[in-house]
């Protein structure tokens, strides 16, 4: 009203009655009222706005992600293949070459510790290439028991950890069998990985009205209130080795499948995650 222009839109945190911040928009202009000269201004709540962009970013650069982890992986798999090739041959080769004196172990154990590491490096290269996937589950007629089976079969267990088994009857459903086997042994795994002192991992099956349910619980660390929000991200771990994709990967498998993934956790006492799939499709 002193001639001054009218400030553009801008934004502006404020405080609500119970201390949490409220961002709001606030737009000015000038406006004859009652035939003088008047402010308009309007305050817009934008926190739902906020929201929303915030996923959009998110989303965002989760898809860049995803693109370069493709493009990375694809590149280090004829490597990290050629690796493995040398340290097959050196394993059937070496042996042989000393007819007087056997290999000194340390030289077998190099060539494991070259395969242990290939291994795990394809393991990552396999967990971001299942994130950034756009794949869509191929469909079969499966038994959800004997996927289990098959994936429990190929976890390593260590000694102080007991494994326990309950599948109850089921109907055949149809799954995309390489997925679920890959939810099913990421979820054993982290159970596994979850009890430092010895325990029980505890996987059973059951059908439960329109759905098939299969629970893993462990009897490890349990999870904290605050870790509990953020367990599906992908990158997120606490763990030295860990890479933060397993559950990443477990959820946008399940979630393909149009089922569900739902966790249950007491500190120090332990975890279940139970995966849900629906009967018929
Ligand atoms: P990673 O195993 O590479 O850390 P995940 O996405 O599989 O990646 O798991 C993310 C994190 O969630 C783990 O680092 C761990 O902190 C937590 N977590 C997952 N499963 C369990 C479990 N059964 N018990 C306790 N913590 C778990």
């Amino acid at each position: 009203m002193q001639g001054e222009n009218v400030p553009a839109p801008y934004e502006l945190e404020l405080t609500g009655k119970d201390g949490k911040p409220i961002m709001i928009e606030v737009s000015g202009r000038l406006i004859s009222y009652k035939g003088r000269p008047a402010d308009l201004a309007t305050v817009r709540d934008i926190r739902e706005r906020k929201k929303l962009e915030e996923q959009r970013l998110r989303l965002e650069k989760l898809a860049a992600i995803g693109e370069m982890a493709t493009m990375v992986g694809h590149d280090l798999r004829n490597p990290l293949q050629s690796i493995a090739n040398a340290a097959y041959y050196l394993n059937n080769e070496l042996p042989h070459l000393s007819s007087s004196a056997p290999m000194p172990n340390k030289v077998m154990e190099m060539i494991s510790l070259i395969n242990e590491s290939v291994n795990y490096a394809d393991g990552i290269i396999r967990d971001l290439r299942d994130f950034s996937a756009t794949r869509q589950p191929m469909l079969e007629k499966a038994d959800i028991n004997a996927i289990v089976k098959a994936a429990i079969r190929q976890l390593e267990v260590p000694e102080n950890v007991g494994i326990v088994i309950e599948l109850g009857r089921l109907p055949e459903i149809g799954v995309d069998i390489d997925m679920m086997k890959r939810v099913f042994m990421n979820l054993a795994r982290n159970g596994i990985q979850a009890i430092e002192n010895g325990g029980i991992l505890k996987v059973s099956t059951k059908k439960a009205k329109r759905f098939v349910e299969i629970n893993f619980g462990d009897t490890g660390t349990g999870i904290s209130k605050e870790n509990m929000e953020k367990l599906f991200t992908p990158f997120f771990t606490t763990k030295a080795k860990g890479m933060g994709m397993g559950l990443a990967v477990c959820k946008r498998f399940v979630d393909a499948h149009g089922g569900s993934i739902d966790v249950e956790s007491k500190e120090g006492k332990g975890s279940t995650f139970t995966v849900r799939l629906h009967v018929l499709r």
